[in-house]
């Protein structure tokens, strides 16, 4: 595939380019803009200004509001955005992985119902899978949910559930049937978090911050219009949303190459007796072999990505993008913090290069190989559905 852009895209990325600047709160883009106390109201504004400039969902089809953008538009939309580190999408959840499932699977009345809320922001969605004794062995999730007349009572408790906080709805997985076999028997569910029996508690992360939560569910519940798919039929399912949020991390091989571009400004701008770290010879071998890594994790990207488009909807390859760049982005922090020597420790207003971001991303960029499934499930997926080996023992 021919990767360099053509006229129309390059005008497109220039619309792009004007909207942001047009549009991103003032003091964003020359930095000195500071988040207001209320964070997720001013990331629900953004959400609504970027639907409203119809920028919020480009790959989705125009039918459910999208632009049926191409890959290279895509593409393009993506470096734009890391370009000027745009605000975070508080519904990344809705529009990445809730939306495009219920538009492959979901009933016309749920895609009538959530996806225009989903696109506009109204309605933010968290992801309601994992729990104490269910991780990565999701299928051993234990909460019920039992049917009384047209409602099905809820029970259990989720956790590390992102955006729970602010959440509206929950795509949950809970257990409708004890089958002999654990896959069998698990229903999706579009869960209400807005009602009495949905508590919510926060986890604090050890950077600090609270991105994820615990959930307990006492009798909350649910209606039969509320299912996705079939009842007890849920494990193909949450495979189908998987898919669409390995891909959807996969995307961050633009985060990843503007990091990259960051982290060689810092090796200029460091010394190490009276030079630039730039010039010694071990720094540039470390940053060789960070740019030959993310430089081929992007090109695998755009492989699986063209494999996608022609399929229509995502396949196990995004296991692949996800394993490759998560590590990456780990060993790339690891050596901003190893460039900053004795002083790499120091952190928020003590840190003595790039205002903290790179102490912070690197303790975040731990997260980023468990969340969406940790790196050893990535490399069983690949051992055993692209690679055709023998299947893990342990399942
Ligand atoms: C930043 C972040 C965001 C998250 N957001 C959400 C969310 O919104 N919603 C949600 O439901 N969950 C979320 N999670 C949870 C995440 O999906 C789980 O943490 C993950 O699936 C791993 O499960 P676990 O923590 O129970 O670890 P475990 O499954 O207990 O794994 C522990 C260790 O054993 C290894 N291991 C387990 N099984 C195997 C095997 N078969 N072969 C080889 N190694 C194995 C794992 O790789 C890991 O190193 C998030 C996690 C993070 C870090």
């Amino acid at each position: 595939m021919d990767f360099s852009f053509t006229e129309q895209e390059e005008a497109f990325r220039q619309e792009l380019r004007a909207w942001l600047e047009a549009n991103l709160p003032e003091g964003w883009l020359d930095g000195t803009f500071n988040m207001p106390d209320d964070e997720a109201s001013f990331l629900r504004d953004w959400q609504r200004k970027l639907y409203e400039g119809g920028y919020a969902a480009i790959a989705w089809p125009k039918e459910y509001g999208g632009r049926d953008a191409t890959l290279m538009e895509e593409i393009v939309y993506h470096q734009e955005m890391v370009r000027v580190k745009a605000p975070a999408l508080i519904n990344y959840v809705g529009i990445h992985m809730v939306g495009p499932t219920l538009m492959q699977i979901g009933t016309e009345e749920q895609k009538a119902t959530y996806i225009p809320k989903i696109l506009t922001g109204e309605e933010v969605w968290c992801q309601g899978y994992s729990e104490p004794n269910a991780g990565s062995d999701l299928a051993a999730l234990q909460t019920s949910a039992v049917k009384d007349g047209d409602k099905w009572i809820i029970n259990g408790q989720k956790v590390w559930t992102s955006f729970g906080h602010v959440a509206d709805r929950c795509f949950l997985l809970a257990r409708t049937n004890r089958y002999d076999k654990k896959h069998k028997g698990i229903t999706a569910f579009l869960l209400d978090m807005n009602q009495e029996g949905v508590e919510t508690r926060p986890i604090i992360q050890m950077d600090g911050k609270h991105d994820f939560n615990e959930v307990y569910l006492n009798n909350a519940v649910a209606y039969d219009a509320d299912i996705v798919g079939a009842v007890d039929e849920g494990w193909r399912v949450s495979i189908a949303l998987l898919m669409h949020e390995r891909t959807g991390i996969g995307a961050q091989v633009f985060t990843l190459e503007q990091q990259f571009n960051d982290l060689v400004a810092v090796t200029k701008e460091l010394e190490a007796d009276g030079e630039p770290l730039m010039n010694d010879p071990f720094v540039q071998r470390t940053m060789v072999d960070l740019y030959a890594r993310s430089r081929g994790s992007l090109l695998n990207y755009y492989r699986n990505l063209t494999k996608q488009l022609k399929k229509g909807h995502p396949g196990v390859e995004g296991s692949m993008d996800k394993l490759i760049v998560s590590e990456i982005t780990k060993d790339l922090f690891a050596q901003a913090i190893s460039l900053q020597g004795h002083q790499g420790v120091l952190w928020k207003e003590d840190a003595v290069v790039g205002g903290s971001y790179w102490q912070d991303n690197y303790l975040y960029s731990f997260g980023q190989t468990i969340g969406g499934g940790t790196s050893e499930i990535q490399k069983n997926t690949i051992a055993e559905r692209i690679l055709g080996l023998p299947k893990d023992m342990g399942r």
